[in-house]
């Protein structure tokens, strides 16, 4: 005779598969700590190559980087172009696809992000249903399954939660860029809930087929173990829900605080479910809070330490500008070392405080107590950091929440409006460009903002002989004439850098000029077009003065970037040619 259902749920309880769960366990995070070492491999022999590339060709003249500029490795350029820098497709990556003006549904990862991403999907997978499938007893299979599920779930939430953190050491070590990261947390995240899911099916057949719907879900509310568990599960199906891309980008400020309330929820829940079985995964759940708080801990010491000293708070001058654009220039109480390419996460009083968004950082100057200001690459000595302070300056577009509101607020005076303010950051900043003799930088719009800070430091550079850069092509797409105005301060005194018509070339292209007289060129270094610029034949005729390795970076909205992704895989030949992709989109 058959045993009861009972019965059989009783045999399967005793026979969990942990031998084969921690093998698994073990063999994820083998594979992923074996990318991560991987990566930083590459890395570090890429930081040794430039560091070889610098020093060898930064007392050179452009026309002896000859060796520089030639691939030594002949199946490099190929690489690039079909894999490392490849949409997935044919052109599309960062420009997004959308329903309509408010409705994002995001963009497509590229052709080595979604390779990573399929063997990522194709191992859980793998481990998750290598399984007794001959065993007759099916709710022992629903017991195996169900301990393979809710173990690789929480296995997985240590990379989910290493990824959400910014003041995570990898990002710098492995110089993941924000739109990467992003991709990964999101592809991690689906997974870890797909598995929670999972487990919570495997758990809820034996028990509905043991006691019925209503015992089984009572449970939910009565027993600590089984409720934890059922509630982490919940919080974990609307995390999933919520963060889609259509409602991440319309709502990003509900969405974004609801995230971490149901985040807390589900790690919480995660915590008392494994303690109060003593189930294996719970030093891994204990793992995970720890990281979480963590890195919320790290924010706020560095948002502290950042704009505040003995000497005061950060306070910001907000200035409206012509095409709805507000130029913030944060005066910091202490001395912050900022990098060129770094963006910050600014929130101000009075507008939305409770808020913080990212923007580059586009200009600093450091001031000591009692001197003139000194321009970032001058050395301050230890003695003026002392009572140095720091001005850091932004470029921010109204969009349709709080930098709009910043907006109306600093169109009120025409002389600008000051606000307290709080700056978190900086971040990233991985590219160094110190070491390609020919850069060439694509922004479009606010975009300039990443681009200027690499323009200064490398004219600074030269002019120091600590850069092997002999040409340097800024290509700035704006819509009217009056854009200008975002970044003439910064221009003027990049326009009065000792030397600088000797490597560097700027060209503005006006897509929309009012009126077309106002587009002359000033110089034949700095030269004004209307219209869109033609990108693949302005990098054709770059690398065809190519000096030494080259270097192609965009910062602007997704096609632009497309655009010029496009363009640098068209141009892969036998010279080095790379590319680097700042998004203010994900
Ligand atoms: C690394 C980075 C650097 C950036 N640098 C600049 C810059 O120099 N100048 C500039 O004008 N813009 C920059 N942006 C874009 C800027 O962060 C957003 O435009 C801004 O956050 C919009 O705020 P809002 O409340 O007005 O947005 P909304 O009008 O509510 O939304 C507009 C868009 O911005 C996105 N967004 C809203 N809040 C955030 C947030 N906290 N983080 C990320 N995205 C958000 C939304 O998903 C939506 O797609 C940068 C973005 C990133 C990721």
């Amino acid at each position: 005779m058959d045993p009861t259902p009972s019965l059989q749920i009783r045999e399967a309880d005793g026979s969990r598969e942990e031998p084969l769960n921690m093998l698994f366990k073990d063999v994820l995070w083998w594979t992923l700590g074996i990318v991560a070492l991987i990566v930083l491999t590459i890395r570090i022999l890429e930081i040794l190559w430039a560091k070889l590339r610098q020093v060898s060709a930064m007392s050179q003249p452009r026309d002896k980087q000859g060796y520089w500029r030639i691939s030594q490795w002949s199946w490099m350029p190929p690489l690039k172009k079909h894999l490392t820098y490849a949409p997935l497709l044919r052109k599309r990556h960062n420009r997004e696809f959308r329903l309509s003006s408010a409705v994002n549904v995001g963009t497509l990862p590229s052709r080595l992000h979604s390779l990573l991403l399929f063997l990522y999907l194709a191992s859980n997978t793998a481990y998750m249903f290598v399984l007794d499938w001959s065993v007759a007893n099916k709710f022992a299979l629903c017991a195996e399954l169900r301990g393979r599920s809710g173990t690789l779930s929480v296995v997985n939430m240590i990379p989910l939660v290493i990824l959400a953190g910014r003041n995570n050491p990898l990002i710098p070590l492995l110089k993941i860029s924000f739109d990467t990261y992003n991709l990964l947390h999101r592809w991690i995240g689906r997974v870890v809930v797909a598995e929670v899911i999972i487990h919570t099916v495997a758990w809820a057949i034996p028990a509905v087929a043991h006691k019925g719907w209503s015992a089984a879900f009572g449970a939910a509310v009565k027993s600590v173990f089984i409720g934890s568990g059922f509630w982490a599960a919940v919080a974990m199906t609307l995390l999933l829900l919520l963060s889609l891309s259509p409602i991440r980008h319309a709502f990003y400020e509900t969405f974004l605080n609801t995230h971490i309330i149901l985040a807390v929820v589900a790690l919480g829940g995660t915590w008392i479910h494994c303690s109060s079985a003593s189930l294996p995964p719970l030093p891994w759940a204990i793992a995970v809070v720890a990281l979480w708080m963590a890195d919320r801990l790290a924010r706020v010491l560095r948002l502290v330490f950042t704009n505040w000293s003995n000497r005061g708070v950060t306070d910001a001058l907000c200035e409206a500008l012509p095409g709805e654009v507000t130029r913030v220039t944060l005066q910091l109480p202490r001395y912050v070392r900022i990098e060129p390419g770094t963006h910050a996460y600014l929130r101000f009083w009075g507008v939305r405080p409770w808020e913080s968004h990212p923007f580059s950082i586009a200009w600093v100057e450091y001031q000591a107590a009692n001197a003139l200001p000194t321009s970032e690459k001058e050395p301050l000595t230890a003695v003026d950091r002392k009572t140095a302070s720091t001005s850091v300056s932004f470029i921010i577009g109204a969009q349709t929440g709080m930098t709009r509101l910043l907006y109306d607020r600093a169109s009120k005076s025409p002389a600008g409006v000051r606000l307290r303010a709080a700056m978190e950051g900086p971040y990233a900043g991985h590219h160094n460009l110190d070491s390609y003799g020919h850069v060439v930088l694509f922004a479009g719009s606010t975009g300039i903002t990443h681009q200027i800070s690499h323009v200064r430091h490398l004219l600074d550079g030269y002019n120091e002989g600590m850069v092997a850069t002999r040409r340097l092509t800024l290509v700035w797409i704006i819509r009217t004439y009056e854009t200008l105005e975002w970044v003439r301060p910064y221009m003027d005194m990049i326009l009065r850098i000792p030397n600088r018509k000797d490597i560097l070339r700027i060209q503005v292209f006006v897509t929309r000029p009012q009126n077309p007289r106002d587009i002359v060129s000033a110089s034949s270094t700095v030269k004004m077009f209307p219209g869109r610029p033609n990108i693949p034949l302005l990098l054709v005729k770059e690398v065809q003065d190519q000096i030494g390795a080259m270097s192609v970076s965009v910062c602007g909205p997704g096609g632009l970037a497309d655009d010029v992704r496009g363009a640098v895989r068209a141009v892969q030949g036998d010279s080095v040619i790379d590319f680097i992709e700042e998004s203010f989109t994900w």
